[in-house]
């Protein structure tokens, strides 16, 4: 069956000193807990191989937060998915919406930048969500099946190696959270474009995580409903024991 994951979005915070003692904090805190989740810490590319030489793996998965959709060669300031593998992470953010909003991101590119990430044995995390504009007009489930549809030319085997994270936009460091109703619809939503293509067994098997402002104090309601597999976790992950309390919400 499908796994349930906390993931953590660092963004664009932290030195990498500061961010090496807040991976070690995870890393000691999760050492002697009993979880019921997988958990990943995604970070800047700068982290990546500081990070990765204090946790330990088989606890604490290690991702970036983005990848770029070419090889290498003359695209200066860009880091390649076969780059970020290198430095030990397994999984890698993708279409965050922060990402669609500020850099242009489309479809095609991350279509592309999946197909890089799994040829580089990265497990996408791969972002949709509508704007608060297309919450209040009705249109967001067919937003986000429009989004979904870069990934829809894998092969039934690759998706089922990609984590979908459902990020409202308008709940994303608004303190403004889906409730777990919303939540809920949405991810059935999702969980049936995704049977649609690729089949119910497939679509059982795909983790789908909630975002957006989530934590301690309401993981645990989104994380009870049926199609709520965990949550993508950005301004609580920056600090050990709020990223530790979204975590215990599965115990
Ligand atoms: C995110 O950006 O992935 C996110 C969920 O942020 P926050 O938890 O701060 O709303």
């Amino acid at each position: 069956m499908r796994k349930n994951i906390v993931a953590g979005n660092w963004k664009m915070n932290t030195t990498v000193q500061e961010g090496v003692s807040l991976a070690q904090e995870v890393n000691a805190l999760l050492k002697d807990a009993k979880t019921n989740c997988d958990v990943v810490i995604c970070v800047p590319f700068t982290h990546l191989t500081a990070v990765n030489a204090v946790i330990d793996q088989n606890k604490l998965g290690l991702g970036a937060e983005n990848c770029s959709e070419h090889d290498k060669g003359a695209y200066t300031g860009e880091v390649s998915a076969q780059m970020v593998a290198s430095t030990g992470a397994n999984y890698v953010i993708l279409g965050h919406s922060e990402r669609r909003q500020y850099f242009g991101e489309n479809n095609e590119q991350l279509a592309t930048k999946t197909r890089k990430a799994l040829d580089n044995n990265l497990k996408p995390i791969f972002c949709v969500g509508e704007v608060l504009e297309e919450r209040e007009n009705g249109t967001y489930n067919d937003v986000v099946s429009s989004q979904l549809e870069a990934l829809f030319g894998l092969s039934a085997e690759d998706f089922g190696k990609v984590v979908i994270a459902y990020e409202p936009v308008w709940a994303i460091g608004t303190g403004k959270t889906a409730t777990a109703d919303q939540a809920q619809d949405m991810h059935a939503h999702i969980r049936k474009v995704i049977a649609d293509k690729y089949g119910k067994e497939v679509a059982d098997a795909t983790s789908i995580l909630y975002g957006g402002s989530c934590k301690p104090t309401n993981a645990k309601e989104l994380f009870a409903k049926p199609d709520v597999d965990g949550g993508l976790i950005g301004g609580a992950a920056l600090k050990a024991d709020s990223f530790m309390g979204i975590v215990e919400a599965f115990n």
